[in-house]
């Protein structure tokens, strides 16, 4: 039988996003990694029902020369340490490489399913930010927008379920996905 996974966002989702003039950015070193309180919890008990967790971010700060491809892994390796998940799995491009696996392009997603065969109609995507959703659309998973005071709105687009907390997005997961079953 084919697995069932959460994908989830990085910055904004998995930890907190740092805010400059309204706007989400990545943390840049490791001091600047804050985790919110309940995703272990909300995690852990989406680990427990059984489905993978796999994170799906967007890094185009390595492309841009604003960071490094080290600082990006120590900040992803501290996170499997303290999170259960399964796999970070990271786009370093930029717009002008034209690949595949830059949300909201669904690359990430796809490649993830194809290596770990995911039943992505039964999967859910987690994100802060509308391209997030769109990725997670186009790889015909379930989607949650965990809202946050920087968001953008966009009344043209839709999630499945938007969520106040992680917390909030496992319950529905867990009444929706799984009942469904
Ligand atoms: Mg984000
Ligand atoms: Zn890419």
């Amino acid at each position: 039988m084919k697995q069932r996974a959460i994908f989830l966002d990085r910055d904004g989702v998995l930890n907190h996003a740092i805010i400059k003039n309204g706007k989400p950015f990545a943390p840049l070193t490791l001091d600047e990694l804050s985790i919110p309180d309940d995703a272990f919890a909300a995690l852990s008990r989406l680990k427990v029902a059984g489905f993978l967790l796999i994170g799906a971010t967007n890094q185009p700060d390595v492309a841009r020369g604003t960071t490094t491809r080290e600082t990006i892994e120590a900040i992803n390796a501290r996170m499997m340490e303290v999170l259960p998940l399964d796999e970070i799995r990271v786009c370093f491009h930029d717009d002008s490489h034209q690949c595949l696996c830059r949300k909201p392009l669904p690359g990430l997603l796809t490649q993830a399913a194809a290596d770990f065969k995911i039943d992505l109609n039964n999967s859910v995507m987690i994100g802060d930010r509308w391209k997030d959703i769109d990725a997670g659309q186009r790889a015909g998973c379930q989607t949650i927008l965990l809202r946050q005071d920087y968001q953008e709105e966009d009344t043209t687009k839709t999630a499945s379920y938007t969520a106040s907390s992680l917390t909030d997005a496992t319950n529905w997961i867990l009444t929706t996905l799984i009942e469904k079953r």
